[in-house]
């Protein structure tokens, strides 16, 4: 999708800054980072939201949750940090494109916001 921020990103059409990426997905920091490590782990496919997950993406999203402990580690917050996924304008997502936030290098505090 040309007019998703994410898939430009995923296509490098839009610079960001890596921190892995594999055939599946891509990681990449947080332009307005809430925490001291705040990666984001996109689909390369396009995927509006969890929402829109279907039976066919299982693998993907499962693929995503097993990449991101490598992904916390190799940030050196192993043991330490959240996954968000927001769904929806009442969760405040605003990009829709289907990602996991990863949030550590802080106390972080429950419930969110
Ligand atoms: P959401 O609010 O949809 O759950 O999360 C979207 C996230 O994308 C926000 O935390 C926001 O800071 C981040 N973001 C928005 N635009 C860009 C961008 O162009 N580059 C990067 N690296 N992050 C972005
Ligand atoms: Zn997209």
């Amino acid at each position: 999708m040309s007019d998703c921020l994410f898939c430009r990103i995923v296509t490098k059409e839009i610079p960001s800054s890596g921190v892995y990426e594999d055939d599946v997905c891509y990681a990449f920091r947080d332009i307005n980072p809430a925490a001291p490590v705040h990666v984001l782990v996109v689909p390369k496919k396009h995927i509006g939201s969890l929402d829109e997950v279907s039976k066919a993406d299982a693998a993907v999203v499962g693929h995503i949750m097993s990449v991101i402990p490598a992904i916390a580690a190799s940030e050196g917050v192993a043991g330490g940090y959240r996954v968000v996924s927001n769904i929806g304008p009442r969760a405040g997502q605003s990009v829709k494109h289907l990602h996991f936030h990863i949030l550590g290098g802080r106390d972080l505090s429950w419930p969110p916001g």
